[in-house]
């Protein structure tokens, strides 16, 4: 039996990040992995989606030059096909490779640190069991960072050839010839339909998006799924709102049919497509887990926890995307791997660490962004606020890029002139949106931000016309409930 402070389950943002954080501290950390170190994030999200959603950007920005006669119609639709093709893949792959040599390289030289590539399952409050080697290790306490996996409600015909994952388009491991289709139904108009539409869309592919709800990105403010969709449909990328996905069938022609009906008008139709885009969310990974018997309570999957990341057994933590309330982010998931280390290494077990605003980042053309409150959150928890917005479509860098429609919409508290809440779209707002959770995060006053000076040109000029407009707005209308 190997003894250890602390066993780890999932290399991901949330594993590796508390690992290391025990480990550097002194703590004996087992971190217990079955697949790749780096998770979901590193191997199949985050990271290869933003290598191609790249690739997407500049094919677009190549597009623009067209309307300015400083390109051709033949090197943008040359320029596609190379997108298209293997060496956007060997990009994505090379991206993902070298961050993940990085990670394993850190997690090889750390003291303290022992990985096991295997698969754990917890047998007892302090036992987790490696399932391959039957080598037990012990922890005074236990952390499930075991992530999740792609869901889907129960579509008939969900399990046809042809219908995929986005572990289909993102992992390095999967068979390339998925990508030889020309037009796709991607079902669920979340974050990951809305990413994945908009890097189809850029190679070529004729793409449709379902949405059950009434709008695209629903999680997020409504402006903002508004925005992405005149966006969207502007570029060519069709999408139907309000559609509920009810069967997938097999054509005798080839191909498949997704039958949806729209929840207003009760209407059906039927959309044809080479393959479906399976992206209605994703679930706990936590089935091969937990020994029933250990008692650790669970909701769908997920870890029922309290304030300090504990579990329903004392021993037993989690944290990351496998803990229930989680939002699926990979900060979040490391954040919680920032603040369960302090809560392990610190003597008072009272002692919560401050937890900050989490952003929501899309990173589509536009980007889209949200941190704190919104409105509609505001109206429903009875919060005075008031908002004040400056679209972003005049700033000279926005201009330079071809002057697409853009706004940050500032939600604010009318007594204590703070900020409670942002969206943003627009070149850049996955970074602008920082400032502004650290001025949500610090109380910081609008008139300390209107104090500041934001280089020129630079897109953070209009984060200062948003704060100048919220400022003016106090003048005239105080409340907002
Ligand atoms: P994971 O990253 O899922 O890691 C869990 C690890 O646990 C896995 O490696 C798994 O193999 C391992 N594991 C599970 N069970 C066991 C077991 N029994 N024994 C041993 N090991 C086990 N988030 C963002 O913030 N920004 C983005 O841009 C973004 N893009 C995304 C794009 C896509 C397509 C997807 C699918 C997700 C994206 N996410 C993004 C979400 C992000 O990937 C997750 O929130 C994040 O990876 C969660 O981290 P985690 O450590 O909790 O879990
Ligand atoms: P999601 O929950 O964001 O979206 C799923 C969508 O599918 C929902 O809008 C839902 O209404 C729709 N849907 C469900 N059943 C349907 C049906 N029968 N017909 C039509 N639509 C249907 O989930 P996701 O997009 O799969 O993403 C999973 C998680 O991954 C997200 O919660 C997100 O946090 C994370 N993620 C984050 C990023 C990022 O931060 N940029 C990128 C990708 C994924």
């Amino acid at each position: 039996m190997d003894l250890f402070d602390v066993v780890i389950i999932g290399a991901g943002p949330a594993g590796s990040d508390l690992g290391l954080g025990l480990a550097q501290a002194g703590q004996r950390v087992a971190l217990v992995e079955k697949d790749l170190p780096g998770g979901t994030c590193l191997n199949r999200g985050c990271i290869p989606t933003k290598a191609l959603l790249h690739l997407a950007e500049v094919q677009e920005n190549l597009e623009s030059l067209l309307k300015e006669d400083l390109s051709q119609d033949s090197t943008v639709l040359e320029q596609r096909s190379l997108m298209a093709g293997e060496k956007a893949l060997s990009f994505r792959d090379k991206v993902v490779g070298t961050q993940r040599q990085g990670l394993e390289a850190q997690l090889k030289r750390t003291k303290n640190l022992s990985l096991f590539r295997n698969q754990g399952r917890i047998i007892g409050s302090h036992e987790v069991r490696l399932e391959e080697s039957g080598q037990l290790l012990t922890g005074d306490a236990i952390v499930i960072a075991a992530g999740s996996v792609p869901s889907w409600p129960p579509i008939p015909g969900a399990d046809e050839d042809g219908v995929y994952t986005s572990d289909a388009f993102l992992d390095e491991r999967a068979d390339c010839k998925v990508w030889d289709f020309s037009k796709i139904t991607i079902i669920g108009g979340g974050v990951i339909g809305a990413e994945m539409a908009d890097y189809f869309h850029s190679i070529g592919k004729d793409v449709l998006i379902l949405e059950a709800l009434d709008s695209l990105v629903p999680n997020l403010d409504k402006a903002l799924g508004q925005g992405l969709s005149r966006a969207f449909k502007k570029k060519g990328i069709k999408v139907e709102a309000g559609a509920r996905v009810e069967e997938i069938l097999k054509r005798s022609t080839g191909g498949l049919g997704v039958a949806y009906r729209f929840s207003k008008s009760d209407e059906a139709f039927l959309a044809e497509s080479d393959i479906v885009l399976m992206a209605t969310g994703r679930r706990a990974n936590t089935a091969e887990l937990l020994d029933e018997t250990v008692g650790v309570e669970t909701d769908r999957g997920k870890i029922v926890t309290d304030c300090f990341f504990r579990s329903t057994v004392p021993s037993i933590y989690a944290i990351g995307d496998s803990r229930l309330g989680s939002m699926l982010l990979a900060h979040e998931a490391s954040l919680d791997a920032k603040r369960l280390t302090k809560i392990l290494l610190s003597e008072d077990d009272t002692a919560l660490p401050k937890a900050p605003v989490v952003p929501s980042c899309v990173y589509t053309t536009p980007e889209l962004a949200q941190v704190g409150l919104t409105e509609e959150m505001c109206k429903t928890a009875k919060i005075a606020y008031y908002t004040a917005k400056a679209t972003t479509t005049a700033n000279a860098r926005n201009l330079i890029l071809g002057g697409e429609r853009g706004f940050i919409n500032l939600v604010c508290d009318p007594e204590r002139q703070v900020l409670l809440g942002a969206q943003l779209m627009g070149p850049r707002a996955t970074d602008m949106v920082d400032t502004l959770a650290l001025a949500i995060n610090e109380e910081i006053r609008l008139d300390r931000l209107d104090a500041q000076c934001h280089a020129h040109p630079s897109f953070s000029e209009s984060l200062g016309m948003a704060v100048r407009a919220a400022i003016e707005k106090i003048k005239v209308q105080t409340t907002g409930v």
